[in-house]
């Protein structure tokens, strides 16, 4: 199974995304981990095997938790790989600019890994979700821009996903998609919070957003819109 968290906008996502975490620990407990870009603008991530606590421990030097306004976490139901730190998501690229927590499976992990191979791509993991964010990486090489790129890579994955995904490159936006794994978007006074189950964001809003298969979505500080990434054209909505 596993949950996923994401967040955007003015209080500090860290905490939004740990307590949504918290909320979905029954769907996985085998590893937490959380990616966010700090107030320098720098990426950071952190990562854990167990429950969230065990997150929570490693992340809140000092008992404070480190301020961001872009932040995606992730509970983890191991299917592919033993539960363990470099197995535990969010999963990256190689050159730690792409950020993916992954709820699902990708069927065709295998082909993709290989052909990724053959340019000169490594894999640390033994998960199939450390295919996307080098996808993404490989599909930006031609790819006017990164939305392009997380178009593309959508269309190339076989199975079930709802992702949520930091570009390092581009600290205001925060993308997701889906295919037969749950997502939803809230809509919070000061942000937006994208996870697996509305029960991970009940204790910051109540409007909320279902996200239908094959939809996917660029969620900035003050607007969202959301396309079906099989399609070209997209209809934006907003708030
Ligand atoms: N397939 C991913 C992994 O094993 C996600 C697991 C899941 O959603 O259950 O890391």
């Amino acid at each position: 199974m596993c949950g996923i968290v994401g967040s955007i906008g003015k209080n500090n996502t860290n905490e939004i995304v740990l307590d949504g975490l918290k909320e979905l620990e029954y769907r996985g407990y085998d590893s937490a981990g959380i990616a966010f870009i700090d107030q320098g603008g720098i990426p950071n991530f952190f990562k854990q095997v167990g429950g969230v606590n065990n997150l929570v421990a490693l992340l809140n030097i000092n008992n404070k938790t480190p301020k961001a306004n872009l932040s995606i976490g992730h509970t983890r139901w191991a299917t592919h790989g033993e539960p363990s730190i470099t197995n535990a998501h969010p999963q990256s690229n190689e050159a730690g600019t792409i950020f993916v927590v992954h709820n699902g499976i990708i069927e065709n992990y295998k082909e993709i890994k290989q052909r990724l191979e053959k340019f000169g791509y490594h894999f640390k993991s033994e998960t199939d979700t450390e295919t996307i964010p080098n996808l993404i990486d490989y599909n930006l090489r031609k790819s006017k821009n990164f939305e392009d790129a997380f178009r593309l890579s959508l269309n190339e994955l076989q199975g079930a996903f709802a992702i949520a995904v930091i570009n390092a490159k581009e600290p205001n936006k925060l993308y997701a998609a889906k295919l037969g794994s749950p997502l939803v978007l809230g809509i919070a006074k000061t942000n937006y919070i994208l996870a697996s189950d509305p029960i991970a964001l009940l204790k910051y809003t109540k409007e909320v957003i279902y996200l239908k298969d094959h939809e996917m979505v660029i969620v900035e500080k003050d607007k969202y819109s959301i396309s079906n990434f099989l399609k070209l054209s997209s209809v934006t909505r907003k708030s």
